[in-house]
């Protein structure tokens, strides 16, 4: 059994990263936080992008000899030109909420016809193992270059998995359930908000499942092909 550490702050994510894991990993690994190793700092996500602040994220349980996992994600919106993005979860600024978030989403496209309100929710899950781990990433899958120069990460050490997922912001909420930007965003596919439909549901299509489902398959494989299992 191996310890992996998920590097997250938000609750609901972690619970919903879990559950994603536990299905496919469940008898290779035992999903640790950040707490249970003794970790309580802030991490600054100082990065440009899903990609970097995952990275940021994930090396830093890796950086102290345990494989670490997060995930960075947020919503992009076509018609602000991809924000609020990595700001996603403080674009009211300081003291940000939920609630906040969707106020100013609303104000900021205010009169914006229905064509024009399309937008992606984006989630980039990151592996990273620490230095001299007896596991090994496939060479196709590591990071490239680039992001292993932004990062300070050996690409060999390094994976990340992009998922998305595109709908509609309406005009007002719909719905209770969910989190974030779900009762504001609509999926054609389902005629409904994310905030209208269940957990099970959402991770079928959502850019979170749609990441998850290919990096916990990936995790598996490197867990399963290498090292001492
Ligand atoms: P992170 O915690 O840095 O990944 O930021 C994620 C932010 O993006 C959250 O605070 C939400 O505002 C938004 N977000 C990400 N995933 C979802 C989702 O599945 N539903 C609604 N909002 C989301």
């Amino acid at each position: 059994m191996t310890n992996i550490v998920l590097a997250s702050n938000n609750k609901k994510k972690i619970a919903e990263l879990e559950t994603l894991l536990a299905n496919t990993t469940s008898n290779l690994v035992k999903v640790v936080s950040l707490r249970d190793i003794g970790f309580t700092d802030d991490i600054i996500e100082d990065g440009n992008s899903f990609e970097e602040n995952s990275l940021i994220k994930a090396s830093t349980p890796a950086k102290l000899g345990y494989i670490g996992i997060a995930d960075d994600s947020g919503l992009a919106v076509d018609y602000l030109g991809g924000a609020p993005g990595i700001y996603s979860a403080r674009y009211s600024g300081e003291g940000a909420t939920d609630e906040s978030n969707r106020v100013k989403l609303l104000h900021a496209l205010e009169g914006v016809d229905e064509e024009d309100r399309g937008a992606k929710f984006v989630c980039v899950a990151a592996f990273v193992l620490p230095e001299g781990s007896a596991y090994t990433i496939p060479e196709e899958w590591r990071i490239s270059e680039e992001l292993s120069n932004k990062s300070g990460i050996p690409s060999e050490r390094a994976m990340v998995v992009r998922g998305e997922c595109k709908g509609i912001i309406l005009t007002e909420e719909h719905g209770n359930g969910g989190f974030g930007y779900d009762p504001l965003f609509y999926y054609p596919e389902f005629g409904e908000t994310f905030a209208e439909i269940s957990a099970e549901r959402k991770n079928l299509v959502s850019h979170r499942g749609n990441a998850m489902r290919e990096f916990t398959e990936k995790v598996k494989t490197i867990l399963q092909s290498n090292g001492e299992n």
